[in-house]
């Protein structure tokens, strides 16, 4: 937790143990279980991450990247230091809601089920099946966060300070799938990012070499059927691309590789598509935006412990293991505040 919790806030053991007061072996052997705090220490140090000092007695499982249970998808490599406080926020976010929604008597609608590809035959398949055991209506998904929540997911957005990563999911065995969007992004990437994490926890126990392909295809098909979007498809230019994003939802970018990869466009003209693109600067943003979608599990968690169980906001900053100004602007901020 002491790893954890320095992680989070983007400190080195050096710049802990100089602010903590003790010095950086210290906190070396305790982060490597090789020393216990005495209490005064175990104050100071988490008075100096601004954390309640109970969260270091937590006992709580914690994942990184490159374990099973964890995805990421990035678009360049981040430097070790930036990944290693995503994973951080990741998990405290992750441990959080488990611990908010702990003492609820969650009932969802459906699950997320575990399909191989050997059994389906292609992630096409798997992303069909998905949709059917869903009961999902045919045409674009509207609101994929509603969906992925009512299967009992749990969707985070957060601004990270780069957006070299889009989104990242974990779903340790237990526990509930986890997923945290990037909102440095634009709302149609994240979709088509969440879509490829749902991807991977459906396909993915464990990794497999050609994994991001297959999450991508799952996502193509998954937020863009093959049988319904084809026909829209048809002589694709960028106009059109613009005119079908608001209904799909997913980027122009995405709609001109779905209309190449369904063969309603040559490879030459895919590639001319993509380079107006560029000339255009839309590889980087798009002239047509869509609203981010927004997910209410977490908020409809926090809004029933203060309705029906007569928390407060100290009440629920402890239970999250946070000072209360950061629960508030973490949980509840300005204009979602329940009471
Ligand atoms: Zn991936």
């Amino acid at each position: 937790m002491v790893t954890l919790a320095r992680e989070s806030r983007g400190m080195t053991m050096s710049e802990l143990a100089a602010r903590a007061g003790v010095t950086a072996s210290l906190i070396s052997k305790v982060e490597l279980g090789q020393r216990e705090m005495s209490e005064e220490t175990a104050k100071s140090v988490a008075a100096s991450l601004d954390y309640p000092v109970e969260i270091l007695a937590w006992q709580e499982s914690i994942y990184g990247f490159g374990s099973s249970s964890f995805y990421h998808r990035k678009q360049q490599s981040l430097p070790q230091k930036s990944l290693r406080q995503v994973q951080a926020f990741v998990n405290f976010q992750r441990i959080r809601a488990k611990r908010l929604s702990s003492a609820l008597d969650l009932d969802f609608s459906f699950t997320i089920p575990s399909l191989s590809v050997d059994d389906y035959g292609s992630p096409e398949e798997i992303a069909r099946a998905v949709r059917a055991a869903w009961r999902m209506p045919i045409g674009p998904v509207s609101n994929l966060t509603e969906w992925i929540e009512a299967a009992g997911g749990f969707v985070v957005t957060h601004e990270f300070s780069s957006a070299k990563i889009n989104a990242i999911s974990v779903w340790p065995p237990g526990e509930s799938p986890f997923f945290v969007l990037n909102t440095l992004l634009p709302a149609c990437n994240l979709r088509f990012s969440l879509a490829h994490e749902l991807g991977h926890l459906v396909m993915h126990d464990v990794p497999e070499p050609g994994q991001e392909e297959e999450a991508d295809r799952f996502a193509a098909e998954f937020l863009m059927p093959a049988a319904e979007v084809r026909s829209e498809l048809r002589g694709m230019n960028l106009r059109l691309a613009a005119r079908l994003k608001p209904v799909w939802r997913t980027s122009m970018g995405a709609l001109i590789r779905r209309a190449r990869d369904l063969e309603t466009i040559t490879d030459r003209q895919h590639t001319s598509l993509r380079v107006q693109l560029s000339q255009n600067g839309w590889t980087k943003q798009e002239p047509v935006t869509i609203p981010y979608e927004k997910p209410g599990l977490i908020p409809e968690i926090v809004r029933v412990h203060h309705q029906d169980h007569g928390y407060s906001v100290a009440d629920l900053a402890d239970l999250a293991g946070l000072y209360t100004s950061e629960w508030l602007d973490l949980y509840e901020p300005r204009g979602l505040r329940a009471v």
